[in-house]
């Protein structure tokens, strides 16, 4: 993939004239939104900007080990106002992995109250918002830490990513990409891997570290949602998981814990297409995933409010957890009427 001359050059400019560099994701963020983050404002800081990463909500504990993560201001709790205070002196904002204000939640308005910073979007979710100053959204990346890899060699060059930048960026290569088994690798992530890999990262202890580092009630919340909680329909082509608030307490759930889970169900060789609700204090969250064709970013615009990849998406639902199912099975019905579970 390239990254047009242009948009590096208009980007350098802009850079010019910004000492104060504000990079925000999404809600709910996760490897790719942190690594990301953290190696784009790596190589800023190295560069004599001022930066200060800024997410919605707290990242998942098993993120914990990656390189300076714990410099990341958390919107939700931040009692000193560093993440308030940062955006209204931010001379640019770059706003990674996500494509629309509403991935931001509360913090959307805190953005707008600073008019004066110019905005820069970097991401690979499909029908971005359009409004930025500077738009290098590539749907086709495999994930928003593969494309800072390729605007750094762009803009400097591939030595200037650090080993730390390459344990960050290797993160969300590895996690966007469910282990680089999606149909999103292409040769080019995997010369980038290569490059990521020369300086030194021990990859094993990454993969150690984001897989292999969950609590064992994790390991028994997965055991009772898939033989419990898993629903099959659409003659064993579509299924559904759901967990609630109280079946959470009894596993001790923690943030992060049901991450994964809905890909399960399309390890079944029939499945095309799987959902997972889970439910929060005001909404529930849905998760979608689907196989080949079957787009659930079409899905989850349609009937949940949200959007994200042709085979991996989200959105909200405000109804309760039985309507939501039942809300869901109906939509399922509709999308196959229509082909679109052919
Ligand atoms: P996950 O199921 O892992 O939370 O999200 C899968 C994909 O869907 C991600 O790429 C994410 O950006 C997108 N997504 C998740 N929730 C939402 C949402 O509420 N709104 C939109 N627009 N996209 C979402
Ligand atoms: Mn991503």
């Amino acid at each position: 993939m390239q990254i047009a001359k242009d948009k590096i050059d208009a980007l350098r400019a802009m850079l010019e004239n910004s000492r104060r560099v504000v990079i925000l994701s999404h809600t709910n963020p996760d490897g790719d939104a942190i690594g990301s983050s953290l190696a784009w404002a790596e190589v800023l800081k190295r560069h004599g900007h001022e930066v200060t990463c800024i997410i919605p909500n707290k990242y998942p504990y098993y993120l914990d080990f990656m390189p300076d993560i714990e410099s990341v201001v958390i919107y939700k709790g931040d009692n000193d106002g560093i993440a308030m205070k940062a955006i209204k002196d931010a001379d640019i904002i770059f706003c990674l992995d996500f494509h629309t204000m509403t991935r931001l939640d509360g913090l959307g308005d805190i953005i707008d109250s600073n008019q004066h910073a110019k905005r820069v979007l970097i991401d690979h979710h499909l029908d971005p918002s359009e409004d930025f100053d500077l738009m290098l959204s590539y749907p086709k990346a495999s994930s928003t830490c593969y494309l800072v890899a390729l605007i750094v060699e762009n803009m400097y060059d591939t030595a200037s990513i650090s080993a730390t930048m390459a344990e960050n960026l290797f993160v969300g290569m590895m996690t966007d990409t469910g282990n680089f088994a999606f149909s999103s690798v292409t040769p080019d992530l995997f010369r980038m891997v290569s490059v990521l890999a020369a300086t030194g990262i021990d990859i094993p202890n990454i993969h150690n570290n984001v897989y292999n580092s969950f609590t064992e009630s994790r390991a028994r919340l997965f055991g009772y949602v898939i033989n419990r909680k898993m629903r099959i329909f659409h003659n064993g082509t579509v299924a559904h998981m759901s967990l609630t608030e109280e079946e959470m307490r009894r596993f001790w759930f923690q943030q992060g814990d049901s991450e994964g889970f809905v890909n399960y169900p399309l390890t079944i060789k029939k499945m095309k297409m799987s959902a997972m609700f889970t439910q929060h204090t005001d909404f529930i969250r849905v998760s979608l995933r689907s196989r080949g064709n079957i787009d659930v970013n079409l899905f989850a615009q349609r009937y949940f409010n949200g959007g994200g990849h042709k085979n991996a998406a989200g959105g909200k639902s405000f109804m309760t957890m039985e309507e939501t199912i039942k809300h869901y099975e109906k939509c399922v019905k509709e999308f196959a009427a229509e082909g679109m579970l052919n």
